[in-house]
């Protein structure tokens, strides 16, 4: 039998704060599966090269972000949000969205799903798809004793928004563009169409708290304050006139988690995909890889009837078996990058690393493309089971 129809479970229709960027291999998926392409090319800011300075602002050089197909996107995360839900709307008979409710327990029969949620109603289904997010409780289900817990990686994020006008940037800047200083990275994103308003981000290493310390601490506004102070010595007059118009009280806290490789994704008719199966290091990959989980999955699910608790397992063994390696290669990027502060280095280090990759972006012709990501297309993996 084919999926006739899926329920889906969000805390409100709009959560989510911030921006994110979306490269080609993310938009691929978002285009030919998903089919909101045109509304998030509508929506968002388009660009084709990210920029990279010193903390001098000498430009080392571009990387490509863009193929044949698409430029990448930057995207409120609230805009991408109700453009995913606007699509689930205009298909009442096929999708459901419900509002308001957690899950606190599952169970998995032979015959379906059973969701228990806070508010002590129930749903209930053939297959139960665990998209969410690091913190996961399906992934508590899925490995039961064996769960790991999120470990804080170190290094946080301040995030906020500005007019990019703000920045005053010298004539021939483009955004988006990151700067590689002795404190760490610190990256500014357009996020409108006309490219007027930008998201800016920097890192800054903290020890690890809980939840309720982590919002106390950002609510202090002591964050901006460290940050403000750490860069006191970056001369470089865009990041003078970003840490100028820091506000204490208008920054948001992101503090990126990961969790190790687990042993398995599913269980029975459960399956994890995004944070919640695989979370990375920071490389601006993590939705990318949940979409790439969703429309690989999706492909799968409509290329095999599920008529029995055994057609269920293979269809969820070999989204394992395909998106297991691919998540590996990402992950092993990932960690090359340096993480959240861009594997930055104080004195002689950062002397030795940034005119290392001045060198490299010369030898490379100033400009540098990376295929290993981007150019991977889920639109052709294979979707027969059992297939290695
Ligand atoms: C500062 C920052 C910048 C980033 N930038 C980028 C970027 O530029 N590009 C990129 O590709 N990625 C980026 N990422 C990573 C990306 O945000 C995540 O990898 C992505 O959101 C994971 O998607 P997900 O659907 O798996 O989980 P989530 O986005 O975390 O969604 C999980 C959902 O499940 C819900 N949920 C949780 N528990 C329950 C429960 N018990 N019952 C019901 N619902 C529940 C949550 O409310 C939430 O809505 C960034 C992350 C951070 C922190």
């Amino acid at each position: 039998m084919p999926i006739d129809r899926v329920l889906i479970l969000r805390p409100t229709r709009t959560v989510a704060e911030g921006s994110i960027s979306l490269t080609p291999n993310a938009l691929r998926a978002l285009d030919h599966v998903v089919g909101v392409y045109d509304h998030l090319k509508a929506a968002a800011f388009s660009y084709r090269r990210l920029a990279m300075h010193a903390d001098d602002s000498y430009l080392f050089g571009h990387l490509l972000q863009h193929n044949d197909e698409y430029n990448a996107l930057r995207i409120l995360c609230s805009t991408l949000h109700n453009i995913m839900l606007d699509a689930c709307e205009e298909q009442p008979d096929l999708v459901q969205v419900r509002y308001g409710v957690h899950i606190t327990s599952i169970e998995d029969r032979d015959d379906g799903v059973t969701l228990h949620f806070g508010d002590g109603t129930t749903a209930r289904g053939d297959i139960l798809i665990g998209a969410d997010g690091i913190h996961s409780k399906v992934r508590e289900h899925v490995l039961g004793a064996s769960a790991p817990t999120p470990t804080f990686l170190g290094s946080c994020m301040l995030t906020g928004t500005l007019p990019l006008a703000s920045l005053n940037a010298p004539p021939g800047w483009t955004f988006p563009a990151v700067l590689f200083t002795p404190v760490g990275l610190v990256s500014v994103w357009p996020h409108n169409t006309s490219g007027t308003e930008a998201a800016w981000c920097v890192a800054e290493d903290l020890p690890p708290k809980d939840r309720a310390a982590w919002r106390a601490y950002e609510a202090s506004g002591e964050a901006a304050r460290t940050a403000k102070r750490n860069y006191a010595g970056v001369q470089t007059p865009v990041i003078r006139a970003l840490m100028d118009t820091v506000r204490a009280d208008a920054v948001k806290l992101w503090t990126p988690h990961c969790i190790p490789e687990i042993p398995r994704w599913h269980l029975g008719r459960v399956c994890l995909v995004g944070d919640a199966a695989h979370a990375l290091p920071p490389n601006g990959q993590g939705s990318a890889m949940a979409f790439e989980d969703a429309a690989y999955l999706a492909r799968l699910l409509g290329a095999h009837p599920l008529d029995a608790p055994r057609d269920v397992a293979r269809v969820f063994e070999q989204f394992e078996r395909n998106r297991l390696p691919r998540i590996e290669r990402v992950r092993a990027l990932a960690h090359g990058t340096g993480g959240a502060k861009g594997g930055t280095a104080a004195g002689w280090k950062y002397t030795l690393k940034k005119w290392g990759m001045a060198a490299y972006f010369a030898w490379n012709g100033y400009e540098l493309r990376d295929e290993r990501i981007s150019g991977y297309d889920v639109t052709t993996q294979e979707v027969g089971v059992g297939v290695a």
